[in-house]
């Protein structure tokens, strides 16, 4: 949704819909399946149509105990973490050697 987009009562009431909706099915099915199984929907629905938005779906990442916040200001973009704010310790490591490498 865009952030400069007046939000109207009935937008409020279908997203409050649509969040119970997604509330009961994550807990019947668990959140991240959902969020997995939802993210190759849309991939394959955008690729089935043959979209030329079929590189637009979502991927999923790890679990958040899995990853560290990249350190980045969200609102300029990254290419480190393409703006989800959150790296695998292993990339936040490469980021960090990089940045001293070429920070002279
Ligand atoms: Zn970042």
């Amino acid at each position: 949704m865009m952030s400069d987009m007046p939000v109207t009562e009935k937008m409020k009431e279908r997203l409050s819909r649509e969040f119970q909706e997604v509330l009961v099915l994550g807990r019947l099915i668990g959140f991240g399946n959902l969020m997995s199984l939802a993210s190759r929907a849309w991939q394959a629905e955008l690729e089935e149509n043959g979209s030329v938005m079929a590189d637009a779906a979502f991927v999923v990442g790890p679990c958040k105990a899995s990853v560290v916040p990249c350190g980045c200001e969200k609102s300029k973009g990254c290419d480190w973490c393409c703006g989800t704010g959150w790296l695998t310790k292993k990339v936040k490591e490469v980021k960090k050697i990089l940045s001293h490498r070429y920070a002279r």
